[in-house]
Protein backbone atom coordinates (compact mmCIF):
# COMPACT_ATOMS: atom_id res chain seq x y z
CA UNK A 1 0.00 0.00 0.00
CA UNK A 2 1.11 3.65 -0.92
CA UNK A 3 2.08 5.21 2.10
CA UNK A 4 1.08 8.80 1.03
CA UNK A 5 -2.33 7.36 -0.14
CA UNK A 6 -2.86 6.04 3.42
CA UNK A 7 -1.87 9.36 4.78
CA UNK A 8 -4.14 11.44 2.18
CA UNK A 9 -6.93 8.97 3.57
CA UNK A 10 -6.60 9.88 7.12
CA UNK A 11 -6.49 13.58 6.33
CA UNK A 12 -8.81 13.60 4.42
CA UNK A 13 -11.23 11.64 7.01
CA UNK A 14 -10.07 14.04 9.54
CA UNK A 15 -11.11 16.67 7.62
CA UNK A 16 -14.78 15.44 7.09
CA UNK A 17 -15.40 14.91 10.45
CA UNK A 18 -14.43 18.12 11.21
CA UNK A 19 -15.85 19.83 8.47
CA UNK A 20 -19.23 18.24 10.53
CA UNK A 21 -18.16 18.95 13.79
CA UNK A 22 -18.35 22.79 12.54
CA UNK A 23 -21.51 22.49 10.92
CA UNK A 24 -23.22 20.60 14.10
CA UNK A 25 -21.86 23.09 16.17
CA UNK A 26 -23.80 25.77 13.59
CA UNK A 27 -26.56 24.46 13.36
CA UNK A 28 -26.66 24.28 17.40
CA UNK A 29 -26.00 28.03 17.54
CA UNK A 30 -28.21 28.40 15.12
CA UNK A 31 -31.05 26.50 17.36
CA UNK A 32 -29.71 28.53 20.43
CA UNK A 33 -30.84 31.57 19.05
CA UNK A 34 -33.84 30.32 17.89
CA UNK A 35 -34.46 30.03 21.35
CA UNK A 36 -33.26 33.13 22.27
CA UNK A 37 -35.28 35.26 19.52
CA UNK A 38 -38.33 33.53 20.15
CA UNK A 39 -38.60 31.37 16.94
CA UNK A 40 -39.57 28.16 18.95
CA UNK A 41 -43.31 27.87 19.55
CA UNK A 42 -45.50 24.79 21.60
CA UNK A 43 -48.31 24.06 19.61
CA UNK A 44 -51.44 22.23 21.14
CA UNK A 45 -53.03 19.14 20.82
CA UNK A 46 -56.51 17.95 22.46
CA UNK A 47 -57.07 14.93 24.32
CA UNK A 48 -60.62 13.76 24.00
CA UNK A 49 -62.31 12.00 26.46
CA UNK A 50 -64.90 8.91 25.30
CA UNK A 51 -67.63 11.38 25.55
CA UNK A 52 -66.31 13.83 23.25
CA UNK A 53 -65.42 15.90 25.56
CA UNK A 54 -61.75 17.54 25.75
CA UNK A 55 -59.73 16.92 28.72
CA UNK A 56 -56.84 18.73 27.68
CA UNK A 57 -53.74 18.84 25.50
CA UNK A 58 -50.34 17.65 24.43
CA UNK A 59 -47.75 20.71 24.05
CA UNK A 60 -45.43 20.11 21.16
CA UNK A 61 -42.22 21.85 19.60
CA UNK A 62 -42.86 23.84 16.97
CA UNK A 63 -39.48 25.90 15.42
CA UNK A 64 -40.67 28.72 13.13
CA UNK A 65 -37.21 28.88 11.39
CA UNK A 66 -36.83 32.63 9.09
CA UNK A 67 -35.39 30.66 5.99
CA UNK A 68 -36.79 27.30 6.53
CA UNK A 69 -40.07 27.79 7.55
CA UNK A 70 -41.60 25.38 10.33
CA UNK A 71 -39.23 22.77 11.09
CA UNK A 72 -40.61 19.21 12.93
CA UNK A 73 -39.27 17.94 16.53
CA UNK A 74 -38.40 15.29 14.63
CA UNK A 75 -35.67 17.00 12.73
CA UNK A 76 -34.25 19.08 15.52
CA UNK A 77 -34.63 17.64 19.04
CA UNK A 78 -31.67 14.84 17.61
CA UNK A 79 -29.69 18.55 16.83
CA UNK A 80 -30.68 19.65 20.68
CA UNK A 81 -29.73 16.67 21.97
CA UNK A 82 -26.14 16.64 20.04
CA UNK A 83 -25.31 19.84 21.27
CA UNK A 84 -26.49 19.92 25.08
CA UNK A 85 -29.02 22.36 24.42
CA UNK A 86 -31.71 19.74 25.10
CA UNK A 87 -32.11 20.66 28.92
CA UNK A 88 -32.23 24.42 28.00
CA UNK A 89 -34.75 23.72 25.59
CA UNK A 90 -36.87 21.37 28.07
CA UNK A 91 -36.87 23.99 30.57
CA UNK A 92 -38.25 26.49 27.74
CA UNK A 93 -41.11 24.03 27.14
CA UNK A 94 -42.37 23.59 30.88
CA UNK A 95 -42.02 27.31 31.69
CA UNK A 96 -43.93 28.17 28.58
CA UNK A 97 -46.25 25.43 29.02
CA UNK A 98 -46.97 26.61 32.79
CA UNK A 99 -47.63 30.26 31.60
CA UNK A 100 -49.88 28.66 29.44
CA UNK A 101 -52.11 26.97 32.38
CA UNK A 102 -51.38 30.44 34.85
CA UNK A 103 -54.07 31.96 31.92
CA UNK A 104 -56.43 28.80 31.63
CA UNK A 105 -56.86 28.92 35.45
CA UNK A 106 -58.57 32.25 35.03
CA UNK A 107 -61.03 31.09 32.57
CA UNK A 108 -63.87 28.24 33.89
CA UNK A 109 -63.61 26.65 30.59
CA UNK A 110 -60.11 25.78 30.54
CA UNK A 111 -59.78 25.13 34.29
CA UNK A 112 -60.16 21.32 34.36
CA UNK A 113 -58.06 21.10 31.99
CA UNK A 114 -54.60 19.54 31.64
CA UNK A 115 -51.45 20.09 30.02
CA UNK A 116 -49.15 16.52 29.15
CA UNK A 117 -45.74 18.41 28.30
CA UNK A 118 -42.74 15.81 26.98
CA UNK A 119 -39.60 15.59 28.80
CA UNK A 120 -36.65 14.09 27.29
CA UNK A 121 -34.43 11.13 29.19
CA UNK A 122 -31.38 14.00 28.68
CA UNK A 123 -33.89 16.54 30.70
CA UNK A 124 -35.42 14.78 33.19
CA UNK A 125 -31.65 13.21 34.05
CA UNK A 126 -30.40 16.19 34.96
CA UNK A 127 -29.48 16.64 39.00
CA UNK A 128 -31.50 19.64 39.26
CA UNK A 129 -34.66 18.26 37.26
CA UNK A 130 -37.31 18.05 40.22
CA UNK A 131 -36.29 21.68 41.34
CA UNK A 132 -37.09 23.33 38.01
CA UNK A 133 -39.99 21.44 37.36
CA UNK A 134 -41.45 22.84 41.02
CA UNK A 135 -39.95 26.00 40.25
CA UNK A 136 -41.90 26.86 36.96
CA UNK A 137 -45.04 25.39 38.57
CA UNK A 138 -44.14 27.82 41.64
CA UNK A 139 -43.47 31.09 38.89
CA UNK A 140 -46.43 30.52 37.13
CA UNK A 141 -48.36 30.12 40.40
CA UNK A 142 -50.21 27.02 38.92
CA UNK A 143 -52.46 23.98 40.30
CA UNK A 144 -49.69 21.10 39.97
CA UNK A 145 -51.95 18.74 39.01
CA UNK A 146 -52.85 20.56 35.77
CA UNK A 147 -49.44 19.55 34.49
CA UNK A 148 -48.55 15.95 33.39
CA UNK A 149 -45.52 14.84 32.23
CA UNK A 150 -44.79 12.50 29.29
CA UNK A 151 -41.46 10.02 29.86
CA UNK A 152 -40.97 7.27 27.06
CA UNK A 153 -39.39 4.46 27.98
CA UNK A 154 -35.74 5.82 27.08
CA UNK A 155 -36.13 7.57 30.78
CA UNK A 156 -36.33 3.76 32.41
CA UNK A 157 -32.98 2.67 30.82
CA UNK A 158 -31.38 4.86 33.59
CA UNK A 159 -30.85 4.18 37.93
CA UNK A 160 -34.60 2.85 37.94
CA UNK A 161 -34.49 3.55 41.88
CA UNK A 162 -32.77 7.16 41.09
CA UNK A 163 -36.49 7.77 38.26
CA UNK A 164 -38.26 6.23 40.86
CA UNK A 165 -37.41 8.53 43.56
CA UNK A 166 -37.24 11.87 41.10
CA UNK A 167 -41.06 10.85 40.16
CA UNK A 168 -42.49 10.21 44.05
CA UNK A 169 -41.26 13.99 44.46
CA UNK A 170 -42.71 15.64 41.71
CA UNK A 171 -46.19 12.90 42.34
CA UNK A 172 -46.12 14.22 45.82
CA UNK A 173 -47.09 17.79 44.69
CA UNK A 174 -49.99 16.38 42.39
CA UNK A 175 -48.08 16.36 39.27
CA UNK A 176 -49.25 13.84 37.04
CA UNK A 177 -47.41 11.31 34.93
CA UNK A 178 -48.05 9.17 31.56
CA UNK A 179 -46.16 6.80 29.44
CA UNK A 180 -45.54 7.85 26.51
CA UNK A 181 -45.02 5.45 22.69
CA UNK A 182 -45.72 2.60 25.39
CA UNK A 183 -44.86 -0.68 23.89
CA UNK A 184 -41.68 0.51 21.50
CA UNK A 185 -38.83 0.36 23.96
CA UNK A 186 -36.72 -2.20 25.45
CA UNK A 187 -38.76 -2.26 28.80
CA UNK A 188 -39.51 -5.28 31.09
CA UNK A 189 -43.14 -5.16 32.60
CA UNK A 190 -41.99 -5.46 35.91
CA UNK A 191 -41.29 -1.61 36.70
CA UNK A 192 -44.66 -0.48 35.46
CA UNK A 193 -45.95 -1.26 38.76
CA UNK A 194 -42.85 0.29 40.75
CA UNK A 195 -43.43 3.77 38.85
CA UNK A 196 -46.22 6.24 39.83
CA UNK A 197 -47.91 6.41 37.00
CA UNK A 198 -51.08 7.82 36.08
CA UNK A 199 -51.53 7.44 32.42
CA UNK A 200 -50.07 4.90 29.48
CA UNK A 201 -49.71 6.30 25.82
CA UNK A 202 -50.34 3.35 23.25
CA UNK A 203 -47.76 4.22 20.78
CA UNK A 204 -49.63 5.29 17.35
CA UNK A 205 -47.81 2.91 15.15
CA UNK A 206 -49.61 0.04 16.91
CA UNK A 207 -53.10 2.20 15.99
CA UNK A 208 -51.63 3.01 12.50
CA UNK A 209 -52.43 -0.74 11.78
CA UNK A 210 -54.83 -2.01 14.13
CA UNK A 211 -57.74 -2.76 11.88
CA UNK A 212 -55.37 -4.71 9.11
CA UNK A 213 -53.08 -6.54 11.68
CA UNK A 214 -54.46 -8.59 14.33
CA UNK A 215 -50.71 -8.26 16.13
CA UNK A 216 -50.81 -4.86 16.26
CA UNK A 217 -54.61 -5.06 17.54
CA UNK A 218 -53.80 -7.50 20.11
CA UNK A 219 -50.98 -4.93 21.29
CA UNK A 220 -53.11 -2.47 21.39
CA UNK A 221 -55.45 -4.99 23.15
CA UNK A 222 -53.19 -5.98 25.73
CA UNK A 223 -51.64 -2.22 26.83
CA UNK A 224 -55.81 -1.27 27.72
CA UNK A 225 -55.77 -4.45 29.51
CA UNK A 226 -52.72 -3.77 31.74
CA UNK A 227 -53.65 -0.20 32.09
CA UNK A 228 -56.85 -1.39 33.67
CA UNK A 229 -55.34 -3.88 35.73
CA UNK A 230 -52.67 -0.99 37.01
CA UNK A 231 -55.47 0.92 37.31
CA UNK A 232 -53.98 3.75 35.08
CA UNK A 233 -55.47 5.31 32.28
CA UNK A 234 -55.00 4.57 28.80
CA UNK A 235 -54.83 6.71 26.07
CA UNK A 236 -54.02 6.34 22.19
CA UNK A 237 -52.04 8.57 20.20
CA UNK A 238 -52.40 8.93 16.16
CA UNK A 239 -56.31 8.30 15.86
CA UNK A 240 -57.10 9.18 12.76
CA UNK A 241 -60.31 7.42 11.63
CA UNK A 242 -63.19 6.99 13.24
CA UNK A 243 -63.21 2.86 12.97
CA UNK A 244 -60.44 3.44 15.00
CA UNK A 245 -61.59 5.13 17.84
CA UNK A 246 -64.56 2.98 17.53
CA UNK A 247 -62.33 -0.35 18.04
CA UNK A 248 -60.11 1.44 20.74
CA UNK A 249 -63.49 2.46 22.46
CA UNK A 250 -64.77 -1.12 22.40
CA UNK A 251 -61.21 -2.37 24.23
CA UNK A 252 -62.11 -0.09 26.80
CA UNK A 253 -59.11 2.82 26.13
CA UNK A 254 -60.45 5.72 27.48
CA UNK A 255 -58.90 8.92 25.83
CA UNK A 256 -57.78 9.68 22.39
CA UNK A 257 -55.60 11.39 20.51
CA UNK A 258 -55.38 12.03 16.87
CA UNK A 259 -55.90 14.27 13.35
CA UNK A 260 -59.69 12.70 13.75
CA UNK A 261 -59.80 15.53 16.64
CA UNK A 262 -57.35 17.75 15.22
CA UNK A 263 -53.57 18.42 14.48
CA UNK A 264 -51.40 19.89 16.83
CA UNK A 265 -52.71 23.87 16.72
CA UNK A 266 -51.19 27.46 17.82
CA UNK A 267 -52.59 27.65 21.51
CA UNK A 268 -54.83 30.62 20.42
CA UNK A 269 -56.66 27.97 17.26
CA UNK A 270 -56.65 25.43 20.29
CA UNK A 271 -58.70 27.79 22.90
CA UNK A 272 -61.21 28.80 19.99
CA UNK A 273 -62.24 25.04 19.78
CA UNK A 274 -63.22 25.08 22.89
CA UNK A 275 -64.92 28.28 22.96
CA UNK A 276 -66.65 26.49 19.81
CA UNK A 277 -65.62 29.43 17.52
CA UNK A 278 -63.28 27.07 16.08
CA UNK A 279 -64.34 23.87 13.20
CA UNK A 280 -61.73 20.69 13.41
CA UNK A 281 -59.85 20.42 10.27
CA UNK A 282 -61.07 16.99 10.34
CA UNK A 283 -64.64 17.09 10.32
CA UNK A 284 -65.85 14.63 13.02
CA UNK A 285 -67.75 11.19 12.09
CA UNK A 286 -71.26 11.40 12.22
CA UNK A 287 -71.83 8.76 14.24
CA UNK A 288 -72.07 10.22 17.86
CA UNK A 289 -68.70 9.55 19.94
CA UNK A 290 -70.01 7.60 22.60
CA UNK A 291 -68.86 4.55 24.40
CA UNK A 292 -69.76 0.74 23.77
P1 LIG B 1 -44.88 12.23 20.68
O1 LIG B 1 -44.72 12.81 22.02
O2 LIG B 1 -45.18 10.78 20.59
O3 LIG B 1 -46.01 13.11 19.98
C1 LIG B 1 -46.95 12.62 19.08
C2 LIG B 1 -46.58 12.96 17.66
O4 LIG B 1 -47.57 12.40 16.79
C3 LIG B 1 -46.56 14.45 17.33
O5 LIG B 1 -45.57 14.66 16.35
C4 LIG B 1 -47.95 14.67 16.73
O6 LIG B 1 -47.99 15.80 15.89
C5 LIG B 1 -48.11 13.40 15.96
N1 LIG B 1 -49.52 13.06 15.75
C6 LIG B 1 -50.58 13.35 16.53
N2 LIG B 1 -51.71 12.84 16.03
C7 LIG B 1 -51.38 12.20 14.91
C8 LIG B 1 -52.14 11.47 13.92
O7 LIG B 1 -53.35 11.30 14.02
N3 LIG B 1 -51.42 10.95 12.89
C9 LIG B 1 -50.07 11.11 12.75
N4 LIG B 1 -49.48 10.56 11.71
N5 LIG B 1 -49.34 11.79 13.66
C10 LIG B 1 -49.98 12.33 14.72
P2 LIG B 1 -44.56 15.89 16.43
O8 LIG B 1 -45.29 17.11 16.92
O9 LIG B 1 -43.85 15.97 15.13
O10 LIG B 1 -43.55 15.44 17.56
C11 LIG B 1 -42.73 14.33 17.37
C12 LIG B 1 -42.00 13.94 18.64
O11 LIG B 1 -41.10 14.97 19.05
C13 LIG B 1 -42.93 13.76 19.84
O12 LIG B 1 -43.55 12.50 19.79
C14 LIG B 1 -41.95 13.89 20.97
O13 LIG B 1 -41.25 12.70 21.17
C15 LIG B 1 -40.99 14.94 20.44
N6 LIG B 1 -41.35 16.25 21.01
C16 LIG B 1 -42.24 17.17 20.59
N7 LIG B 1 -42.27 18.24 21.41
C17 LIG B 1 -41.37 17.98 22.41
C18 LIG B 1 -40.95 18.69 23.59
O14 LIG B 1 -41.43 19.79 23.93
N8 LIG B 1 -39.98 18.09 24.36
C19 LIG B 1 -39.46 16.87 24.05
N9 LIG B 1 -38.54 16.34 24.85
N10 LIG B 1 -39.85 16.17 22.96
C20 LIG B 1 -40.80 16.72 22.16
MG1 LIG C 1 -45.75 12.77 23.76
MG1 LIG D 1 -46.24 9.60 21.86
MG1 LIG E 1 -45.01 8.76 19.36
Amino acid sequence: INHGFVVALVYGALWIIQADVAQRNGQGRELERALLQGELLLYLQPQVGEDGRILGAEALLRWQHPQRGMVSPGEFIPLAERSGLMPALGDWVLRTACLRLAAWRLDARTAGLQLAVNVSASQFTQPDFVARVLARVAEAGIDPSMLKLELTESVLADDLDAVVAKMAVLKAHGIGFSLDDFGTGFSSLSYLRRLPLDQLKIDQSFVRNMLASPNDAAIAQTVVALGRTLGLQVIAEGVETDEQRSFLCEMGCEAFQGYLFSRPVPPAEFEAQLHGAWRPLVPLASTPLAGP
